[in-house]
């Protein structure tokens, strides 16, 4: 699509925060009012950026959790200790503030429900989720009766964002979980890291021609994709989007 066609789409915005969720003890979804907000692909993330009294500035991308159909623009960020954008994000930002947005960037890491022949395959690694929330609540909102797989990797059952939501995703979509942390009694999903054994049990067979998502922390993105090649997906068909850090959720 000629960059003509759509006017100030990569140029910054205020956006107001007219509403803050607090979704996990570190996790907080913002939702924004984008007066010019062009419209976005399940997928896509934005960019924010903040700006000191002395004129520092930081930058940071942020998955787009909401649908396209959605009212409002939401993210959600967890806190990382230490982190000098999300404790800010998480913590100080309220309703009524303003921030500076932009977007909708990215092409690559969508999905649209125009490709109804592929299963989707959904990874996430901590954070990583944000995105295939936008993806479960457009198909969805589509009606798509794509059948989806999604696998998080999470520290605990606390930790896990869109808990109730990703339970009430509905037929055709099959939500597990792997805790690498902690584990509650009686717990019986998986545990541990995403290793290629766990994914062959997970992932659909290579000759339905599924559509796989990676998404989350550099390292889980690498050895997830890695795996999921060594399964017999086509890199082609392995979509990735790399949060940063080193660490693994
Ligand atoms: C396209 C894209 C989409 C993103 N979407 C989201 C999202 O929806 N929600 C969300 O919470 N984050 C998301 N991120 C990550 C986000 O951009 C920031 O990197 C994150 O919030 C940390 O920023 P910070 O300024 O708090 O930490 P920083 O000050 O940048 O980093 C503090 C420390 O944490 C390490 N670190 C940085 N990022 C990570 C990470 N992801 N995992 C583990 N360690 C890390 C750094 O190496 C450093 O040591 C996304 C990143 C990209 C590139």
């Amino acid at each position: 699509m000629a960059r003509a066609a759509l006017p100030g789409r990569l140029n910054w915005q205020l956006g107001r925060v007219v509403d803050t969720i607090q979704q996990t003890h570190r996790a907080k979804s913002l939702v924004l009012d984008l007066p010019n907000w062009p419209g976005h692909r399940a997928g896509q993330h934005v960019d924010i950026r903040l700006t000191s009294d002395d004129g520092y500035q930081a930058q940071r991308g942020y998955s787009i959790a909401s649908a396209p159909e959605d009212d409002g623009v939401t993210l959600t960020v967890d806190r990382l200790e230490g982190g000098e954008v999300s404790p800010y994000l998480t913590d100080v930002v309220e309703p009524g503030d303003e921030i500076e947005v932009r977007g909708p960037i990215g092409g690559y890491f969508v999905w649209d429900g125009t490709e109804p022949q592929h299963p989707l395959l959904l990874l996430a690694g901590g954070s990583g989720v944000v995105p295939f929330r936008s993806i479960l609540r457009h198909r969805a909102r589509i009606g798509s009766t794509v059948p989806v797989r999604l696998l998080y990797s999470a520290r605990s059952l606390p930790d896990v964002i869109y808990r109730p939501e990703l339970a009430a995703s509905g037929d055709g979509v099959d939500v597990s979980y792997t805790l690498t942390r902690q584990q509650p009694p009686g717990w019986t999903g998986h545990s541990g890291r995403v290793t290629p054994d766990l994914l062959a049990g997970v992932a659909w067979p290579d000759d339905l021609m599924p559509l796989a998502f990676v998404c989350g922390p550099t390292a889980f993105v690498e050895t997830v994709a890695g795996a999921l090649v060594g399964l017999g997906y086509p890199a082609g068909q392995v979509k990735t989007e790399r949060y940063g850090g080193a660490g693994a959720s």
